[in-house]
């Protein structure tokens, strides 16, 4: 949650806010998860911020409070400022590890000076000294000195190998926090945002390399209506499937990202569009061929099918012109039929 509504959620109001979020949950059938809990619950602690302003209009739309929406609303709302507190608090996590580790060699390096200066002074000493107690005096010193400094070093040692352990532990944090904000949640696939860099790079080593690179939008045929009838938790065991499905075809060099409700958008670099074409068919024909089944029951679902679209990009054009003439070729596949691939290089509607 973000910081005053954190507070508020620490203050004389809390239990207040909490129960009346969980009415309006009850209210707007809306499931008590963990996602939805927070969500509501600023929805009632902040009934004039953005958050709020966006449930009201989807309330007063009338529309069903899917996961999905929840994901897209937290996503949108609460994932920042969750992601940048995270950020800051690693960083602050860091910035402190560093601190002490730079404290600890400055001890060590003032206790091997003092040494260096003891050991200066021996010498000058033992250049004088003859009688057997003075001399035993002067190791006891020298020797007791020594075992200062050793015990130091072997100190520092252990500190800078804790401090090894603890950055390596903050960078994995960093790294996961990372990943959870270019993943989407229900898929597992990378997200739409996490598409948006990956496409923005492809185009610029395309470019740089002169290679070829194809783009790809598939798109669940008549989803809504499956939804209609199965429910929207079965819809999004749907979704997932078919997204397993994506992601086996579009794994590494290749992408593969959700890049909507039951949207998605692939990356193949340096690939021909009939090669594309060809995996795209692969991916209609698994799909197609599924029986699905709701789990719970064992029901019989029947089967569902996509269409999908791809454009080949032109050498200096951004990703997102290709990305619209993907979704154009999408859009004949929808118009012509559904549960087929058009190729936008074949299509001359599309190709202009
Ligand atoms: P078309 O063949 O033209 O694509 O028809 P469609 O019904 O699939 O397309 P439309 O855009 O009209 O509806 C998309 C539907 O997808 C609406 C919504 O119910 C469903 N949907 C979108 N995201 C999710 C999700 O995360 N989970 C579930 N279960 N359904 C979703
Ligand atoms: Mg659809
Ligand atoms: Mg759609």
């Amino acid at each position: 949650m973000s910081g005053d509504i954190e507070q508020t959620m620490r203050g004389p109001q809390a239990y207040t806010i909490v129960r009346k979020a969980i009415e309006l949950m009850e209210k707007h059938r809306v499931w008590p998860t963990p996602l939805n809990f927070e969500l509501w619950s600023h929805f009632v602690a902040d009934p004039d911020g953005a958050l709020a302003k966006e449930l009201n209009r989807l309330i007063s739309a009338g529309e069903p409070m899917t996961e999905n929406v929840s994901e897209e609303l937290a996503a949108a709302y609460l994932a920042k400022a969750r992601l940048n507190e995270q950020i800051r608090d690693a960083g602050d996590k860091l910035t402190q590890e560093l601190a002490s580790v730079a404290k600890a060699i400055q001890t060590a390096q003032k206790s091997t000076h003092a040494y260096g200066q003891t050991l200066a002074g021996a010498s000058v000493d033992l250049g004088a000294a003859t009688d057997p107690t003075t001399l035993k005096k002067m190791v006891e010193t020298l020797a007791s000195a020594t075992d200062r400094v050793q015990k130091q070093n072997t100190s520092l040692e252990q500190r800078l190998s804790d401090s090894t352990t603890e950055v390596a532990r903050l960078r994995e944090h960093l790294e996961q926090v990372r990943r959870d904000a270019t993943t989407d949640g229900l898929t597992n696939l990378a997200n739409r945002k996490a598409f948006d860099e990956e496409l923005a790079k492809a185009c610029a080593d395309a470019d740089e390399q002169g290679g070829a690179l194809t783009l790809a939008v598939l798109d669940i045929d008549h989803f809504k209506n499956f939804n209609d009838t199965w429910g929207h938790q079965t819809g999004d065991q749907v979704i997932r499937f078919v997204a397993s499905v994506i992601g086996r075809v579009g794994a590494t060099p290749r992408f593969a990202a959700r890049y909507g409700g039951e949207e998605f958008a692939m990356i193949f670099p340096g690939e021909d569009a009939a090669i594309v074409e060809a995996c795209l068919e692969e991916i209609r024909e698994e799909v197609a061929s599924r029986m699905l089944k709701r789990r719970s029951t064992n029901e019989d679902l029947g089967t569902i099918t996509i269409s999908s679209g791809l454009a080949q990009r032109r050498p200096g054009e951004t990703g997102s012109c290709t990305i619209e003439r993907a979704d154009a070729a999408l859009y004949v596949s929808k118009r012509s039929g559904r549960n087929r691939v058009t190729n936008g290089e074949q299509v001359a509607s599309v190709a202009a």
